[in-house]
């Protein structure tokens, strides 16, 4: 069985093929330009292999929903020039195998999901968040990735804003100051006017970060209350994690209980942003066997 993950990303794409075990057999990357290049290289990528099923995993937001005219799009996105691209008609008419279309973070969520099975972790739920150029999140439950009409944008929720922070517009082009446009890459150079790998950890601004990002993972246990939220994402690091923690510690304040924090707020399990990869070859499998 050959498997295929296309994880669509806002300034990159990674391609890859790998088998049932999940394990990469070749792979490439290129940056994302126009949509017709980006897709056309893409095609070009599957059309050297014989591929039996392709997952996509692509940044949002999308038409996930198999009864819309407009399944398999990228619709409303704030990245130019991708508005309602039709990300899997222009492929399907190169590489016709059946695929599976969800967003990045659902893959991702996916690929730790199926990597704690692999672990004998003892969970069936979990949330993850990528907090990167933009914000989103994906949640499973008992094994399914959650949504109905559509997937989750636990990206743009709002927030009760933190008091150094009051001056701050927020960066979301259609909420100004939800989570994304509060703590995602392009808040660094909105704020400081400098790029966020070069803010030291001991830099204020993200105490205000950890606040914002430690509501969110507060909402979302108390929405889902799930086994364990990940992040991912540019902006994350464990040092980040430890702040974001101490924060959460003192918003849930006992209310519910839950499992030890440094293994309920955690860091993505599969290294180097691979999450994605290992989540799109398990749907596509999937996908083979319903
Ligand atoms: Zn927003």
């Amino acid at each position: 069985m050959l498997l295929g993950s296309i994880e669509a990303g806002g300034t990159k794409f990674v391609c890859a093929v790998g088998n049932e075990n999940y394990q990469v057999k070749d792979t490439i990357t290129f940056p994302t330009t126009t949509p017709e290049e980006t897709l056309q290289k893409t095609a070009d990528y599957f059309k050297q292999f014989t591929v039996d099923a392709i997952s996509v995993a692509s940044f949002g937001p999308l038409e996930i929903r198999q009864t819309s005219p407009k399944y398999g799009y990228i619709t409303t996105t704030p990245k130019k020039g991708w508005q309602d691209t039709d990300f899997i008609g222009f492929l399907k008419k190169q590489v016709n195998v059946p695929m599976f279309f969800t967003t990045d973070v659902n893959g991702s969520a996916y690929g730790e999901y199926v990597m704690s099975l692999l672990s004998n972790e003892d969970l069936d739920s979990l949330v993850y968040y990528t907090i990167g150029t933009g914000v989103g999140g994906g949640a499973i439950i008992n094994g399914k990735l959650v949504g109905a009409l559509g997937h989750p944008e636990m990206g743009h929720v709002l927030l009760k804003r933190h008091p150094d922070d009051l001056d701050f517009a927020g960066v979301c082009p259609y909420h100004k100051d939800c989570l994304e446009g509060l703590v995602s890459g392009p808040t660094f150079e909105a704020r400081l006017h400098q790029a966020g790998q070069n803010v030291p950890l001991t830099d204020p601004v993200w105490d205000i970060m950890s606040y914002y990002v430690a509501q969110a993972a507060l909402q979302v246990t108390l929405i889902l209350r799930p086994d364990k939220i990940i992040f991912g994402g540019g902006v994350t690091s464990e040092k980040f994690l430890q702040k974001v923690r101490r924060d959460f510690a003192k918003m849930l304040n006992g209310y519910v209980d839950i499992p030890d924090l440094t293994k309920y707020i955690v860091m993505p399990a599969i290294a180097n942003n691979g999450s994605a990869t290992v989540g799109n070859f398990a749907l596509a499998k999937r996908l083979l066997k319903e």
